[in-house]
Formats: structure tokens, sequence, C-alpha cells
């Protein structure tokens, strides 16, 4: 389809991203796969091609632009190579974490931090899930305890994307007990302050390169000033944040579903039964054609969000709508791209296999479809 998002910009950028995947990612992918996490080399390999800090400005080796459409250009290359752990973790970076920095950190933080998460010597993460609180945020139970210069941070958290890798979390934690949501502050937890240790690399259903894991927090010493933006303001940060990681999810989403519809297009001419190419038939057809559509349709809204956030007015309501229905549509014809391959599509040795997998999690994480719909239903007024 036409896609009038993007300028020669770009594109060209889109160029430089599959020339990346092409050297660094295809020939290790399966072997990351394997071992449950990307090589550390990578994300300074990433550092190094200029993609890890896109919005982040130059002085701090950043890229400099505050345009989302990069953002999308460089998650989207990497689901059509079929590498959602990266376009988990990378985004992950980018399009979740590095606005907290931007928009909450204070000169000194941003000079502490911005050149290392550029560089990819600081891969990040932020860990608001708990094994007791995923949804219902307003539930979290790590504490983080005023006490002299310091605040002292004890809890658990969990499913947490670069978990392993990351050097530098935002944590979400409750510093008032009493406050209910106004209590809670995002506390950023450095590799190697005493206490912070990480549980297990969780072993998933998909996304099996992405070092989703536990992390531990046991009476860590958490210096005031890595507090970000105000204490007890926590809660309203990530209200106004998560429709850009919607947004992300969303974009991945449709990048990925474009990219299975094309490679079982090709499979439906190329696989023959009774005779005739599989895609000739009617059933065969029809799916197809409803999988184009859908495609397409998703497509033209999601670009329609990229262009709101760029223009400071993407609603978190119409993120809501972008997420669950692009997710949703991920997971849907992922599944009918197996159905269309057979057996084939079950195999490993087929990329749809990997895709359908991976697919899964996407309406789930980021808030689940049933989330986006309460979002969407309290703005109609029920
Ligand atoms: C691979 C992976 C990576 C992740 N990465 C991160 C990360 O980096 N950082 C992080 O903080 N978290 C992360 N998460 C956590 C993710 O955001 C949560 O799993 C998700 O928000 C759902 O929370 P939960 O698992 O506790 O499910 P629950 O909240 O227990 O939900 C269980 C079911 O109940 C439904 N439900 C809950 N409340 C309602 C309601 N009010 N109305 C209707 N239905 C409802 C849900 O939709 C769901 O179907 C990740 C999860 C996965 C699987």
């Amino acid at each position: 389809m036409d896609r009038d998002l993007f300028e020669s910009d770009h594109v060209a950028f889109r160029d430089a991203v599959r020339h990346f995947i092409e050297r660094h990612v295809e020939k290790d992918y399966e072997r990351w796969e394997r071992e449950g996490l990307v090589d550390r080399t990578v994300w300074h390999a990433a550092g190094e091609a200029g993609f890890l800090g896109l919005s982040v400005p130059d002085e701090f080796g950043g890229g400099g632009a505050a345009d989302f459409r990069y953002n999308a250009v460089l998650v989207e290359a990497f689901a059509e190579a079929n590498a959602l752990s990266l376009s988990s973790g990378f985004g992950l970076h980018n399009d979740v974490v590095a606005p907290y920095l931007l928009e909450l950190g204070t000169d000194e933080q941003k000079r502490r931090w911005l050149p290392g998460f550029c560089s990819g010597d600081i891969v990040t993460a932020i860990a608001m899930t708990e094994p007791g609180a995923g949804s219902d945020l307003k539930a979290v139970r790590t504490t983080a305890r005023p006490d002299g210069s310091s605040y002292v941070l004890s809890g658990s958290k969990t499913f947490i994307t670069n978990g392993i890798h990351s050097d530098l979390v935002i944590v979400v934690a409750r510093t008032d007990p009493d406050a209910g949501s106004r209590g809670i502050s995002l506390l950023v937890v450095e590799r190697g302050m005493p206490g912070f240790e990480r549980g297990r690399k969780l072993a998933k259903a998909g996304m099996h390169a992405q070092d989703t894991a536990e992390l531990i927090f046991d009476d860590v010493r958490v210096p005031r000033e890595n507090v970000l933006g105000e204490p007890g303001a926590g809660f309203g940060y990530l209200m106004r944040n998560l429709p850009q990681e919607r947004l992300s999810i969303a974009v991945v989403a449709v990048a990925a579903a474009r990219a299975a519809f094309g490679w079982t297009a090709q499979y439906c001419r190329d696989r023959h039964a009774f005779g005739q190419p599989i895609g000739s038939f009617q059933n065969s057809r029809f799916q197809l054609a409803e999988m184009a559509t859908q495609v397409e349709i998703t497509q033209t809204y999601v670009d329609r969000c990229v262009r709101a956030l760029n223009a400071g007015t993407l609603t978190a309501v119409d993120a809501a709508k972008a997420k669950w229905w692009a997710t949703e549509t991920m997971k849907s014809v992922a599944d009918k791209c197996v159905q269309l391959h057979g057996g084939y599509g079950y195999m490993d040795e087929y990329p749809i296999s990997r895709a359908w997998r991976d697919a899964r999690v996407h309406t789930i994480f980021g808030g689940t479809t049933e989330i986006m719909k309460e979002i969407i239903g309290r703005d109609l007024g029920f």
C-alpha cells in the first residue's frame, strides 16, 4: 500500500536499519532465541549506528529528532524482519523510557544517563508490574521509604522487558503508603546498587530472544537525586506516557501483520494441492482478501495516530483504540497465516511459526485489550 506518512529521510533511515539487521541481527537471531537473550554487543552496535535515543538532543549523543516517524521506522523494520524481541527491546528503550528521562530528568540526570543511553552502554527498563499488580497499577506494593538523603526500596517486579541486560530501571514504587495514587513515585535504580538483584529470566511462549525478567529490590538505597520528577506524582507521569508506549506497540503490530501476510501470500502462490495453487481456493482467496483489508485499514489509523503524536494531539483514548485494534489484528492475521501454511506453518523453518508465537503477547503487554476497551468505554460515558 502507498503510505504518505514518510519523507525521503525516513526512507533512507529505513534502508540503514535494514542494512543493520542484515549485518548484526540475521545470522545470530536464532541463537539468541535459543539462549533467551540477545548479545549485549547488538546494543552497542545499535548505539554506534545511531538507533538509540533517536529523540534525545544531539548534545547528549542522540539523534536530535523529535519526530516519532523515525521511531516507527526502526521498530517496523525489526518487525518486518521477524525480530520482534528486538522491536520490543529497542522500542522499550527509545519509545517508552526516553520520554521519561527527557521530560522529567534534571540537567544533572540527563548528563549522567543520556550519553550511555545513546551509546548502548546503558540499557534501560521500566518496572511497573508486580506479581500481584499488573492491570491494576494502583495496587503496586513495592515501597520506597524516605530515609535521610535516600529512599529505601523494597519489593519485587516481574515480566520486565530488558530485565537481564538493563543497567537503568525506572521503578514504580509507593513513597507514601497513605496517599493512594498520589503516593506513587518513579525511582531510577542502577546496576550495581547493593540489594538490586535480577530474579529469573522468564521462560515464555514466544519472544524468546527477549530477556524478560524478575527484578528484586532488597532494601536498595536509592539516592534522592535518582527520583524522576516530583515525588508522589508518578501515577500522573505514567498516565501521560502510556499513550506513546501503546502507539509504539500498535506500530509494531501492524508491521508484523503486514509481513506475515506477505510471506503467506507468497506461500499461497507457491504451494500446490489438488493440482492448483492453494491461494486459488475460494477460502484461501477470501482469507487473503480479509487480511489485506485488515492490514491496510489498520495501517491507515495507526499512521494517523503517529501524525497526531508528532503534533502533540494523540489522546489516551485514540492510543488505546490503536493498541487493541492493531494487536488483535496482528494476532488474528498470524493465526490465519499459520492455517494457510498447513503443517509447515507450525514448523520453525518457516517464519510464520515464530511470528505467530511472538504475536500473542502483544494484546497483553502495555495494557491488555480489555483495559484498552475500559479506557474507550469510559470515554463514551459508560
Ligand atoms: C513479555 C512481557 C513483557 C512485559 N514487559 C513489561 C515491562 O517491561 N514492564 C512492566 O512493568 N510490565 C511488563 N509486562 C507486564 C504487562 O504489562 C502485564 O502483564 C499486563 O499489563 C497485564 O497485567 P497482569 O499480567 O497482571 O494481568 P491481570 O491484570 O491480572 O489481568 C488478567 C486478566 O484480567 C483482565 N482484567 C484485569 N482487569 C480488568 C478489568 N478492570 N476489566 C476487564 N478485564 C480485566 C485482563 O485483561 C486479563 O485478561 C510484560 C508482560 C509480558 C508478558
